[in-house]
Order: C-alpha cells, then structure tokens, then sequence
C-alpha cells in the first residue's frame, strides 16, 4: 500500500512521525505540508493554486491537521494520485464542519472511501482493503496486557496514529492493574494527545476527552473490568414508559458513533462497561435520577474489533 499525507500545522506532524516511527515509514511515497491555519484564508476562491504540483501514484491518502476550505484540494489529490481509499481524522470541532464533509464526499463520488474519524483513535475497519489495512496497525487502541496484581508488559495489537499508545504501554509498568485505565489516562495526557479541550456540538463532549474514552476502553477490555462506570438502575429506569431516552441522546460515545448505550426490548437503557467513559453526562441528564457511577470493580467484555 502507497500512502501520500497531506498535513498541516503540528497536528499534522504528529500523525506523520507516528505513522513513520511505529512501521509505516516505507508505504508513505510522499507529505504535502500546508501552512498552518491561521496562515490560510477562510475561504478560497480558487482551490486550484493549493493543489500540490507534485503528487505520486497512492492508494490511501490521508489529510490531517488541515482546517477550512483547504480540504477541498482533496479531489483533486485523489484523481491525481488514483488512490481509492481517503481517511480525514477531526481533532478539532471546527476543522472540517459537516457541511465540508458532506461537499467532500460529493466531488469524490461513490467510488472512493472516506472516512472522518473523531479522533482518529477511533477509527476501525470499515470493509475497505486500504483502510483496513491501515487499521491493522493503526487506529482505535488495543494492547494485550500480561499482569497479576500488577502490570508486567503491554504490546499494543493497534495503537493511536499519534503514537500515544506505545508511549502508554511503556510507562505503565509496574502500576497496580486496579488503576491502569487512570494510570493509562494520566499518561495520555502527558503524551500529550493533541486533540482539541473545545467541546463539540456535534457529541456535546471535547474531542481530547472521546480520544481518552477509546484509550481506557482498550486497557479496560484487556483487563476484562473496569473500577468506575456510569450504572442504570434498570428497576427504576423510565425508558419503558415516559422518558424520551435522554441518556442515549446525551452520551458523547453513541453521538460519535458507539453503542456505549442501547435499549433493550422493553426500552430500558443499559449502559457497556467498556466504552463508557464515566464522564457522567447521562448522570445529569436522566431526569428520573436512576444512573449514578459506581467505583468498584465490574467485569468488561473483550473488545470484537
Ligand atoms: S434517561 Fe434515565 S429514565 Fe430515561 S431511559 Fe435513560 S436511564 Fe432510563
Ligand atoms: S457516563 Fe453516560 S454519557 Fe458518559 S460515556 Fe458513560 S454512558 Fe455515556
């Protein structure tokens, strides 16, 4: 697999030195780097003079970092290069508003795939051969954890494009397994995970706190449980009866995508372990008053994907 990266800004070189140092270095043919944001104009008459003059044949072209109008030099990049597959992660809420995304997928027609994960640590197969192939290594973090009562080695199966996980896997050794998803967390920010503290309109969350929320979920499903998490009480739950299920329309995890919460057939939320976040929104929301977070041990099942 070919992959030339357009980039911008020091996002964008992040992903790029993640991508080169954790084992992808020899598949990227090429970086287009774009001057940072706020160099660029807001609106862009004529896209054309941003079009890269040199851009080699591709499979998978990747746009990180770059905001605003200036991903419209997509298409064009894509026809350029032939690549048939194109991922577009958001760390930032206003980087590429849904609108773009949507004049994106537009221009490109139905014969390319796109993808725009938010972040990009949350990006997993998605039945296209070349983005897949960059998930086999790349994207929503699993690790394998050998461990007694403490941690003893971590190998990440996948990891952030970022380079985060592997930073975790090495400096959480040693640490007690009961705090390894707060340990892992701690570390994430010291990395530090470059995705935006600007909350989302789109999941009502930042997305700095989705990426935490994939990261202890792959510690929590290698570990097989987790030491907080928000809890339904279902005996007392509403979802059956009156309540318009404000739970599932708060939680930032199912606005971005995950099943985080579901109903089950008589309505009642129920809440997965291993992605919530305890970030207590559906606790505050929920106007009868029947989730709360618990902050003792319950069992986690081991992630599919
Ligand atoms: S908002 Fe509260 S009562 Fe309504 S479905 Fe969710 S948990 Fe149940
Ligand atoms: S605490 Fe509630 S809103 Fe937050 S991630 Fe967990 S289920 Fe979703």
């Amino acid at each position: 697999m070919k992959i030339f990266i357009l980039s911008s800004g020091e996002y964008g070189s992040k992903i790029v030195n993640g991508i080169a140092n954790h084992g992808f270095a020899e598949k990227i043919v090429g970086v287009h780097e774009f001057p940072p944001y706020e160099e660029l104009p807001e609106f862009i008459e004529d896209i054309q003079e941003y079009v890269p003059e040199n851009v080699p044949k591709a499979d998978l072209i990747i746009a990180t970092g770059i905001h605003g109008d200036v991903n419209m030099v997509i298409p064009e990049v894509v026809e350029k290069s032939n690549a048939k597959s194109v991922i577009v992660p958001i760390y930032h809420p206003k980087q590429v508003p849904i609108g773009l995304q949507n004049e994106i997928k537009k221009s490109l027609g139905g014969e390319i795939a796109i993808v725009f994960p938010k972040p990009f640590c949350s990006l997993t197969p998605i039945g296209d051969d070349f983005i897949d192939e960059f998930t086999a290594i790349f994207g929503k973090p699993k690790f394998e954890i050998h461990a007694d009562d403490v941690i003893k080695s971590v190998k990440v199966l996948r990891g952030a494009p970022c380079g985060s996980s592997w930073y975790i896997a090495e400096n959480i050794i040693g640490t007690q397994v009961d705090d390894g998803e707060f340990e892992a967390n701690n570390k994430l920010h010291n990395f530090p995970c470059s995705s935006s503290m600007i909350v989302d309109t789109g999941t009502g969350d930042t997305i700095l706190h989705l990426a935490s929320y994939k990261m202890k979920e792959a510690i929590k499903r290698t570990l097989g449980f987790t030491n907080r998490v928000a809890v339904v009480d279902r005996e007392i739950c509403e979802g059956s009866g009156g309540c318009e299920h404000f739970c599932l329309k708060a939680c930032p995890n199912v606005l971005s995508g995950s099943d985080t919460i579901s109903l089950n057939d008589d309505g009642k939320a129920c809440i997965d372990p291993g992605s919530c976040g305890a970030c207590e929104i559906c606790v505050n929301e929920c106007p009868y008053g029947v989730i709360e977070i618990y902050e003792e041990r319950v069992p986690v099942k081991k992630d599919p994907k």
